[in-house]
C-alpha cells in the first residue's frame, strides 16, 4: 500500500518537473522589471526591502526613495543608509495626517522626486525603490504623466519596485508583476501597537 503511494509519488513528480522544467526554458525574456506592491495588508514595504537585501547581497547598486514616511526610526534605513551600495533618499515630512500641510507636503515631494527621477535616469543603478509612492499620486502632489513617463524612459535592465495603497490603473497597466497583498487579520485591530523589527 505504501509502496503503491510512493509510486505514484514518484509518477506525479516526474510530470510535475517536466511542466516546470519546460515552463522555465520557455522564459526566456531578460529585462528590467517593474514590480507593484499594492493592497491593503501588511507585508508592502517589507516585501521590496527583502528584494533590496537580496540586491545588495549580490553586489547590485540600488536607490531607495521613501515617500511619505521617515519620522520613525526604520530598520531598514539603519541597515542600508551606511551601504556603499544603496543611495538613500527619505521624504521625512511624516504622514499627510501628521503635516496637515498640503503646500509644504507637495513641495516636499516634487524635491523628493526629483531624486527618483535621477536614479531612474542612471543606468549605473540596478534596482530603484519607491517605497510609498503611490500616495503622491493619490493625492496628487506628482504630475502622473511625469511619473509614467520616467519609468517607461528607465534604462532596459534596471528593475524599479513601487509599493503603496490604491496603485492607479495605469500603474498596474505598466507594471510586469503586482501583487495585491490583503489584509486577513492585522494586530493593530487587536489594540496591539507597533512592534520594533515587524513593523519599523
Ligand atoms: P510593512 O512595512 O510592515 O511591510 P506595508 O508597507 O504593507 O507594511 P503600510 O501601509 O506602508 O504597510 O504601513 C506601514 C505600517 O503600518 C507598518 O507598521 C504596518 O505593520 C502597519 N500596517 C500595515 N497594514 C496595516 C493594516 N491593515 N492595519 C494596521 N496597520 C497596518
Ligand atoms: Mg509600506
Amino acid at each position: 500500500m505504501s509502496e503503491d503511494r510512493n509510486a505514484r509519488h514518484k509518477r506525479a513528480m516526474q510530470r510535475k518537473k517536466e511542466y516546470i522544467d519546460g515552463r522555465i526554458a520557455e522564459a526566456t525574456i531578460d529585462k528590467g522589471l517593474l514590480v507593484v506592491l499594492t493592497g491593503n495588508g501588511k507585508g508592502k514595504s517589507s516585501s521590496a526591502f527583502g528584494m533590496l537585501a537580496r540586491s545588495v547581497g549580490h553586489g547590485l547598486h540600488c536607490g531607495v526613495v521613501q515617500f511619505i514616511k521617515g519620522k520613525w526610526d526604520c530598520g531598514e534605513q539603519k541597515l542600508f543608509q551606511a551601504n556603499p551600495l544603496v543611495e538613500f533618499h527619505v521624504m521625512a515630512t511624516g504622514f499627510t495626517w501628521d503635516t496637515q500641510d498640503r503646500e509644504a507636503d507637495i513641495a516636499a515631494a516634487q524635491s523628493t522626486w526629483e531624486q527618483a527621477k535621477k536614479l531612474l535616469a542612471d543606468d549605473s543603478c540596478n534596482v530603484v525603490i519607491l517605497d510609498e509612492l503611490t500616495y503622491m499620486l493619490t493625492y496628487g502632489y506628482l504630475d502622473k504623466d511625469d511619473v509614467l513617463n520616467a519609468l517607461q524612459s528607465r534604462p532596459d535592465k534596471q528593475h524599479v519596485i513601487i509599493t503603496g495603497r490604491n496603485a492607479s490603473d495605469e500603474l498596474l497597466e505598466l507594471a510586469d508583476t503586482v501583487s495585491e497583498v490583503g489584509e486577513t487579520k492585522h494586530a493593530f485591530n487587536a489594540g496591539v501597537k507597533v512592534q520594533l523589527g515587524i513593523d519599523y
